[in-house]
């Protein structure tokens, strides 16, 4: 890549946490390669996806990680977290389990990274409407009392991946231009 103006480059690394099972693996490989896995079989170890896209005219590679089943273990590292921009925190709207966990990701979260990472709360499968357990609204206020942004998807059918991770992407963006100029 050369270095003549408008040419710059920016490489974000975004976090995916969460309890096991809730889809991370599937939004990641949804909005990677726009695959869903119904019997997926974690792989242990981390593993990350580039994406790239253009911000107003710039281009943007989202690094983007997946604890790969470390969150079994309790052992997801400080490693994973190093050097984060973003952070997709996931729950399953059909398991009440998943979304009484999010304040412990919230509080492991805080502990490895400053403030200024953005953070989105998703609330996955939603295409389990008729076995939801946490009404959006949920997902909603405790989004706002702790300052994230909130949405809720479905890895099995697209419904909102794409926006979720593009919410994240372009709020970096916007911080990491502002601290720029
Ligand atoms: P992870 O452990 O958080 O990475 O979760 P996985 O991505 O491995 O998904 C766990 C299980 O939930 C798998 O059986 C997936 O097929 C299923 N799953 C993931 N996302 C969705 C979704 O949006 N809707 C439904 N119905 N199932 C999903």
């Amino acid at each position: 890549m050369s270095d003549e103006e408008g040419s710059e480059e920016y490489l974000f690394k975004i976090v995916i946490i969460g309890d096991s099972a809730v889809g991370k693996s599937n939004l990641l490989s949804r909005y990677a390669r726009d695959e869903f896995n119904a019997h997926s079989k974690t792989t242990i170890g981390v593993e990350f996806q580039t994406q790239c896209l253009k911000i107003d005219g710039k281009e943007i590679k989202a690094q983007i990680w997946d604890t790969a089943g470390q969150e079994r273990f309790r052992a997801v590292t400080s490693a994973y977290y190093r050097g984060a921009f973003g952070a997709l925190l996931v729950y399953d709207i059909s398991r009440r389990t998943t979304f009484d966990s999010v304040s412990r990701w919230l509080d492991e979260l805080n502990s490895h990274c400053d403030s200024t990472v953005a953070r989105m709360l998703v609330g996955n499968k939603s295409d389990l409407e008729n076995i939801r357990e946490v009404t959006s609204e949920e997902g909603k206020t405790l989004a706002e009392a702790e300052g994230l942004f909130f949405i809720e998807t479905s890895a099995r059918d697209s419904t909102n991946v794409r926006t979720a991770f593009e919410i994240v992407i372009r709020e970096i963006y916007n911080n990491v231009s502002r601290k720029v100029l």
